[in-house]
């Protein structure tokens, strides 16, 4: 009998050993796979991979046509067939999410491809300014080899314009529009920085004059494609709504939530109306101080707007605006140390900048850190210049931007929102997970960090900090709601500005900015509220499951530990059964 158990015990264990065998052999068979991938992946997007930081392919630039899409698509549908040949349920929790997103992103291409389209409708699709310009102006190597991929790289610009108007078919005005302005934005890339770096070289006359006239071809064709778009002749010109079918299809595919477009239009509309009872709730409080015994409106929008109005006259002069910027950063490390709310890499340093030309046009600031193959490369926030603005229309955006709102925003942009979490991303050991990056998930972080700063003291519980920290919070809750309305619900320009201004309280100069991007851009603005929505709950349940034992700095940093994956699969892992 006790033999019998003993041998039932050991055939048992021979079992698991085998068994155990069998997932680790699955483990490394697919941390291969990801390795070969990624090399397969960079040689099809050497685009992508050069401002990743791998630059193997710096020298070459795809012609955009019909047989490099049809190239492509055989490629992710080769890819996604491979694999699925892993055994998904062997694999450990981190690779099971890699799995996750390689399948998410491979169809995703072949959705794009086969279906969105937008290489037709979008002419500004193509801009072949901003990968010369990350050549020329990163330092990753010596200027003499990024100098010589760029004159290599150059010599295909006028087939890739070429292809580009081969390629356009009936484009949204808007798109047209913007397609207009960022190449033109683009050309100061080749007709000075281009210029001016090669001049530097003291290349023989010969040399010199070689790379000279490459630069002025590529100027030729892009001024082609202007010029080609400026007289886009077309009845019947596409909107610039995407309509719900494909919104559905990219806000899976973009976002990659565990709720629906109805689930978060829903939440964010609710979230509307909580932000205005707390925000009325602080500007009666508030009133006395500034208004003395003057009556309230019965109006609870005009009270609120009259009290944001008085507190946003507090703001920077537009020549201080990024010193301003530069004297807070350190501020705010200081506070996130003080309060022990997460550990910050020492050696990782931020830098402020002017935003480079070719990023102006959508946003106002914004954060470019190292990509996951440069460890050792410089974050940049970059900020966008006031020089040479009307008055009028700087003072609107510095009351947008006030003594407060400036506050959250480099909270949100850089400490402890994007910038952090882009440093412990790049510490992510998946290269998946660095360079899909979740956007709903790394704009919900920055979003999650402003409250969690301001729960933790930061702005001293001041009523008016927390008051322009609703309206800040009520921003990215309205980009929901107007992205989902105007892509999907006819949403109308009125009733969008009347979103934006009266009901979210915003400046002329931001509402009409936000409008320009909507008819821009889809999906992308919903990315700010999903991730923070669904970062709350799931901080919330991390919160029962630890009960005592919670601390805010562990999930934080258990949080950022997965990378930047979509939050769904991280709460899988942080509150299994939950
Ligand atoms: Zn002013
Ligand atoms: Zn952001």
């Amino acid at each position: 009998m006790k033999k019998r158990l003993h041998l039932l015990i050991l055939s048992l264990l021979i079992v698991s050993a085998a068994f155990a065998q069998y997932t680790s052999s699955a483990n490394s068979q697919f941390m291969s796979y990801k390795k070969e991938f990624m090399e397969r992946f960079w040689k099809i997007n050497p685009d992508w991979a050069t401002n990743s930081g791998y630059h193997k392919y710096d020298s070459i630039l795809p012609v955009p046509n019909v047989q490099q899409r049809s190239k492509e698509l055989v490629f992710y549908k080769k890819e996604l067939k491979k694999l699925s040949t892993f055994p998904y349920d062997k694999l450990s929790d981190l690779n099971k999410i890699d799995y996750k997103i390689l399948e998410n992103e491979l169809q995703k291409y072949i959705w794009q491809l086969e279906v969105l389209k937008e290489f037709e409708w979008n002419p500004s699709y193509f801009n072949a300014g901003g990968t010369f310009s990350y050549i020329l102006s990163e330092n990753y190597s010596p200027i003499k080899k990024r100098l010589s991929d760029f004159y290599i790289r150059l010599k295909n610009v006028p087939a890739y314009y070429e292809a580009a108007k081969a390629t356009i078919k009936n484009p949204s005005k808007e798109h047209l529009q913007l397609a207009i302005e960022q190449n033109e934005g683009s050309l100061s890339i080749f007709e000075n920085d281009y210029i001016d770096s090669v001049k530097l070289m003291h290349f023989s006359k010969e040399k010199e004059a070689t790379y000279l006239k490459r630069g002025q071809k590529a100027v030729a064709a892009i001024k082609s494609y202007i010029q080609f778009l400026k007289e886009y002749q077309t009845d019947s010109a596409r909107s610039f709504r995407l309509g719900s079918d494909l919104y559905a299809d990219k806000f899976r595919y973009d976002i990659q939530s565990q709720f629906t477009v109805d689930e978060i239009y829903k939440a964010a509309v609710d979230r509307k109306q909580y932000l205005h009872q707390e925000m009325f709730k602080l500007s009666a409080q508030l009133w006395p101080k500034y208004f003395n015994n003057t009556p309230m409106s019965t109006d609870s929008l005009a009270v609120i707007k009259k009290v944001i109005d008085t507190i946003s006259v507090q703001h920077v002069k537009p020549e201080d605006f990024q010193a301003e910027i530069e004297k807070q950063l350190p501020e705010l490390t200081a506070f996130v140390a003080k309060k022990d709310l997460i550990y910050m890499d020492p050696d990782k340093p931020l830098k402020v900048r002017k935003e480079p030309a070719y990023m102006a046009g959508v946003a106002g600031a914004s954060m470019s850190s190292p990509g996951p193959y440069e460890k050792n490369g410089t974050a940049y926030y970059n900020v966008g210049t006031l020089e040479g603005w009307e008055p009028e229309r700087a003072e609107s955006y510095l009351r947008e931007y006030n003594k407060y709102v400036l506050q959250i925003l480099n909270i949100h942009e850089a400490i402890p929102g994007h910038y952090v979490q882009l440093v412990y991303s790049n510490k992510s050991p998946s290269i998946i997970k660095a360079v899909f990056g979740n956007g709903a998930m790394i704009e919900g972080w920055a979003v999650y960090s402003e409250l969690m700063m301001l729960e933790n003291g930061y702005g001293n519980n001041e009523p008016e900090m927390w008051l322009m920290y609703y309206k800040w919070n009520l921003r990215a809750t309205c980009n929901t709601i107007l992205d989902i309305g105007v892509h999907t619900k006819n949403m109308s320009k009125e009733d969008a500005m009347d979103l934006l201004s009266r009901q979210a309280f915003q400046q002329k100069a931001e509402a009409e900015g936000k409008w320009n991007r909507v008819q821009l851009t889809s999906v992308q603005l919903c990315s700010y509220f999903t991730g923070f929505y669904e970062i709350i709950q799931l901080r919330e349940t991390y919160k029962k499951s630890k009960a005592s034992a919670f601390n805010v700095k562990h999930f934080n940093e258990d949080f950022l530990g997965f990378g930047s994956s979509p939050v769904k699969y991280i709460r899988q892992i942080l509150v299994p059964g939950y």
